[in-house]
């Protein structure tokens, strides 16, 4: 049973339909200017426009990349070098609760392009306040980015004021919504946030695929240099197929966003209550409200939960521990670090992440079988 749609979805068989064309039959380099290549060039043109009239950008505001990350990795980078090249500016706010490819990118630009990094404080359930980031800025800050809904713990980080706040002082703010964009509304973002990471395999779509929504006039570098694709902001010949699948499935979840989430809320909800009533010593971690509506997330006391998850996964379930780290060699999450977990805690997480084929019975066998895995794990 599958219980870990944060870290991908499966291929929803309507998007596959729509990008099988795109491998055989219009295959042309959609730079090429005869009929093959513009055949291609009008699929992805296509892609465009479909993501655009789901948003609200404008065609020249959707970038394709190859994932999340690449997503994350233009942004930061680009804007950063570009920044610094324009104003001078080099310091960069981020939080400590970040996914990966944020948090090496800001450290990397710290260690080798002089950039200095300051990570905002987060609470107990991993939000950012909004008057520290008001202390924080200044006419020196290149860049603020800040995770729009955190892939551990869920929880949903006020961007709408954090992006105004940015407007106000004309500092570029980017928000990594991979997370956020299965089952929240995008519709309008770009009027707080001036670059938005999507990732196509966690709503639906195909691995391998993203986009960075980059909103007119803000200053970017290439950070993959070649030819001029995508506005000369990402050389490289574009994956058609896969950019077509990343656009049904983008408007296949944004069109149906809130009954997608109502589904899974009351899904989640029932994870979150027989969690919490069957397991001794067991808590919610990030914001009770403020979450994800697929996401549910845990610390059981004495429990490391990289064991809990192999236990579950002999027993036929597949959860995340949520912590990157192999089992022998136990290392917290720097995320569960910086919601201040205390050591019987931090080791023990869990994530189960439901999506459109969870089933109310899928859960109920699930929550028959955790308590005595977790006493189990406390054993060992
Ligand atoms: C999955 C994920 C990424 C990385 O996306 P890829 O498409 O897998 O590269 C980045 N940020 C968050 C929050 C994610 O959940």
């Amino acid at each position: 049973m599958y219980l870990d749609y944060a870290a991908t979805t499966p291929l929803d068989e309507r998007v596959m339909e729509e990008m099988l064309p795109y491998f055989s039959r219009i295959f042309g380099n959609p730079s090429s200017g005869h009929f093959f290549g513009q055949q291609a060039e009008a699929g992805i043109e296509n892609a465009r426009e479909i993501i655009c009239a789901c948003t609200g950008l404008g065609t020249k505001e959707v970038l394709f990349t190859s994932g999340g990350s690449e997503s994350d990795n233009l942004a930061i980078r680009g804007v950063g070098l570009a920044q610094f090249e324009n104003s001078g500016a080099n310091r960069i706010l981020t939080t400590p609760v970040e996914h990966h490819a944020v948090l090496n990118t800001v450290l990397q630009l710290a260690r080798f392009f002089g950039f200095v990094v300051e990570f905002l404080p987060v609470d107990s359930y991993g939000m950012v306040d909004i008057d520290d980031l008001r202390a924080a800025l200044g006419t020196d800050v290149a860049l603020v980015s800040v995770i729009y809904a955190n892939n551990e713990i869920g929880t949903i980080n006020p961007v709408q004021e954090i992006g105004r706040l940015c407007r106000e002082r004309e500092i570029p703010f980017h928000t990594d919504a991979v997370q956020a964009a299965p089952y929240l509304s995008l519709e309008g973002i770009t009027s707080y946030a001036d670059l938005v990471s999507i990732g196509a395999h966690k709503f639906y779509g195909p691995k391998g695929v993203g986009a960075l929504f980059l909103r007119e006039g803000v200053q970017i570098l290439p950070t993959q240099t070649g030819g001029g694709q995508e506005f000369g902001l990402r050389a490289g010949t574009e994956n058609t197929p896969y950019i077509v699948g990343m656009a049904a499935a983008f408007k296949l979840a944004q069109d149906e966003v809130h009954v997608r989430a109502a589904k899974l809320k009351s899904l989640r909800d029932r994870v979150i209550a027989g969690v919490l009533g069957s397991v001794p010593n067991s808590r919610l971690t990030g914001h009770p409200e403020m979450r994800l509506p697929n996401h549910a997330s845990f610390a059981f006391r004495d429990v490391d939960g990289n064991q809990l998850v192999m236990l579950l996964d002999a027993a036929g379930f597949a959860c995340s521990s949520g912590s990157a780290c192999k089992v022998g060699d136990p290392k917290p999450s720097d995320v569960l670090e910086a919601i201040g977990l205390s050591t019987g805690w931090v080791y023990g997480s869990l994530r189960v992440t439901v999506g459109l084929r969870t089933t109310i019975d899928d859960i109920e066998r699930f929550l028959g079988i955790l308590p005595g895995l977790v006493d189990k794990a406390r054993t060992l």
